[in-house]
């Protein structure tokens, strides 16, 4: 038997290979087509009980044996893993737009929704609910000819969308500086030298060559000491596939005025006056007025805050500060004034020794017992597992880690639903996880020691892990993560993090690698301190995209001609305090909103961060390991997935909306109007 196939246990990661997935994928996919046209000629489906279930099934039985095939191609980076990824990519995706685009489906899913009771219990109706909107916005309804063009419009977006992101990489590809004068490269970190040493040997040049690639342009940005440098930086970064850039082949106006027309059209198709309409149909916020008031609010509460911090950089370097040079010289102050290095900071936090506070932490907050269990191997020999009990020692789910970096691994970090928790016709299945980061492998005496970084960041996935695994809910479709808005996402992420700054937690969290001292409060003090540092200015920066992306989608006409550079002007005077230059072309380089899926939602970043500061500062006000409170954290948030309107779920954690005042204290921006 194909080992994808067998989903009465966990993945045999042990035995599936590349030449497993298509044979496993093409199968299933194809028995579920038909196991769905059965349901359909069957004529019983008008009730919940004779429709939901047997989907959730599917859905539930696709995602479980798809889930290998996309994990071990990121964790793999092995080609066979690649190739057999893509082309089941294309199988799924063509099987969703079917199921998705089903006029049949569609019609039992609003007999179901008519035929519900009045007393249905909120998950079922919050699960009709979403599926009759997701229909809807994938134009199910539209009578054929306006969802011929649906498709179409659909497709061509994808294309723009994509040459949008092509036009970025090949412009800042295109991008190279030729150094000859060592001292230019003052402050840069040795390995960025390096490899602008190699580039230009490479190439049989003397000297360095420097490329635009994230990691160089954000060592320079924070490192060089040669302002000129700097300057040159920026204008590259920021004029990067625009009439500006050096080489202005590569000039993405026309891609965006295109991608704002055919988005236009897809959310008037479905009737939405526009764009920004379209997509908070999915989100938390209701209204574009909401989201635009949030984001005025911020922005004028933080401004202040902005300035000053503004001020004491322009002091710090004696002269007007410039786009060019706030990275540089906020590296400066908080060196000057908080200086607690990394190595310090590391020595303190091996990885073991972090991951048992981290789940002691889970044990007092939520009385669950985290335990390793041997015998469950993965795809590397670093990887293991966990298993998760509730206080009675009733069995809630698992997970496994993989921490370290390994060549061919995709970098950064993330959580992924292994298997999905559902409870239907009286069979539970129990949700498994995987969490992945990135640490520096351990050393030859096994011990991996994380930065400070390092840890906030797998305080944050275990954040996303323990709403994973967490959940109450029976049917996967909203079980979870799965159902919850995007702008709400990240807040039980975020909401963890906190803990990794605070100190009751980071002292059981550490212990140095040789004597096994907790970390000293002093060095706390100084790191707690520097958390905030130039918060006010990197928030009115995030809020600037936010603002800007909102609008331009919001206020989007198709009579007045191309406005992106305006609007952005326009945002810029409102909210920002940092001049920027003329021949600023930012949005030509935007993928977030113009090439991948933050459109007309990058306030999302925001709202979650809202959400989950004043989350925390629930348990700021109760002492933060109470029962009660985390408790109704755990059974309002963590349990409900996408089964309830998150609105009415945080109001019930917390006794009212979310205000903004957390945030804004947490981060030192104040409370001050
Ligand atoms: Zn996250």
């Amino acid at each position: 038997m194909n080992p994808l196939l067998d989903t009465s246990a966990l993945p045999r990661f042990g035995e599936v290979q590349p030449e497993h997935a298509l044979p496993a994928m093409t199968e299933l996919i194809a028995r579920h087509r038909e196991k769905l046209a059965e349901l359909l000629n069957s004529g019983t489906v008008e009730d919940f009980d004779a429709l939901i279930p047997p989907l959730e099934e599917m859905s539930h039985e696709l995602s479980r044996v798809w889930s290998p095939i996309g994990h071990l191609h990121s964790v793999l980076g092995d080609p066979g893993w690649r190739d057999a990824y893509n082309e089941c990519l294309k199988l799924v995706t063509e099987h969703h737009t079917e199921v998705s685009q089903n006029a049949d489906l569609h019609a039992a899913f609003e007999r179901v929704s008519q035929a519900l009771p009045e007393d249905a219990p909120a998950a079922r109706r919050k699960l009709i609910e979403h599926a009759l909107r997701d229909f809807r916005l994938a134009g199910v309804a539209l009578p054929v000819a306006e969802k011929q063009t649906f498709k179409e419009t659909r497709q061509t977006l994808a294309g723009t969308q994509a040459r949008f992101e092509q036009n970025v990489q090949d412009s800042t590809d295109s991008w190279k500086l030729d150094i000859d004068d060592a001292a230019r490269l003052e402050g840069l970190p040795p390995p960025i030298v390096e490899r602008a040493a190699q580039d230009a040997a490479a190439e049989n040049q003397p000297g360095w060559r420097l490329n635009l690639d994230y990691p160089t342009y954000h060592a320079v940005m924070m490192h060089a000491v040669d302002r000129e440098l700097r300057r040159t930086f920026y204008r590259a970064w920021a004029t990067r596939a625009s009439d500006q850039a050096d080489d202005a082949s590569w000039n993405n106006a026309a891609t965006i005025e295109r991608i704002l027309e055919l988005r236009h059209e897809l959310a008037g198709l479905v009737g939405y006056d526009n764009y920004a309409e379209y997509s908070l149909a999915t989100k938390m916020a209701t209204t574009t007025d909401e989201v635009l008031e949030f984001l005025g609010e911020l922005a004028s509460r933080t401004r202040a805050a902005a300035q000053r911090e503004l001020d004491a950089l322009a002091e710090l370097a004696e002269h007007p500060i410039e786009a060019w040079d706030v990275a540089f010289y906020l590296e400066r102050l908080k060196h000057s004034r908080y200086a607690v290095s990394d190595e310090l900071l590391r020595q303190y936090f091996p990885v073991d020794r972090v991951k048992d506070g981290m789940f002691a932490l889970a044990g007092k907050l939520y009385n669950v017992t985290l335990s390793p269990a041997e015998s469950v191997s993965g795809w590397h020999d670093t990887i293991r597992y966990y298993e998760v009990q509730n206080a009675d020692g009733e069995p809630i789910g698992g997970f496994y880690t993989d921490l370290y970096a390994r060549s061919g691994k995709r970098s950064g970090a993330w959580i992924d639903e292994c298997i999905v928790r559902k409870n239907l016709n009286g069979e539970s299945v129990l949700p498994v996880g995987y969490l992945v980061c990135n640490f520096s492998p351990p050393d030859k005496d096994g011990v991996s020691l994380l930065t400070h970084n390092d840890v906030v960041t797998l305080f944050h996935e275990f954040g996303h892990m323990l709403h994973h695994l967490l959940t109450r809910v029976d049917y996967p479709s909203i079980a979870g993560i799965n159902g919850v808005p995007w702008d709400a996402v990240e807040l039980p992420s975020q909401f963890m993090e906190n803990f990794a700054w605070t100190y009751d937690v980071l002292k059981e969290a550490s212990g140095h690698f040789e004597t096994g001292d907790p970390l000293p409060e002093a060095i706390f003090d100084k790191l707690s301190q520097s958390r905030y540092l130039g918060a006010g200015l990197a928030m009115l920066r995030q809020l600037e995209f936010a603002l800007y992306d909102f609008r331009v989608h919001a206020s989007y006409e198709p009579a007045l001609g191309p406005r992106t550079l305006a609007l952005l002007e326009q945002v810029r005077e409102e909210v920002a305090v940092v001049p920027h230059p003329e021949y600023n072309r930012f949005p030509m380089s935007f993928s977030h909103i113009f090439a991948g899926g933050y459109a007309a939602g990058y306030y999302s970043y925001k709202w979650a961060e809202v959400l989950a500061a004043d989350a925390f500062s629930a348990f700021e006000e109760s002492g933060i390991f109470d029962a009660a409170t985390a408790a109704r954290f755990r059974a309002e948030i963590l349990e409900i997935g996408g089964s309830r309107d998150i609105m009415q779920a945080f109001v019930a954690f917390r006794g009212r909306k979310p205000k903004l005042d957390a945030l804004l204290r947490q981060s030192g921006i104040g409370k001050a109007a």
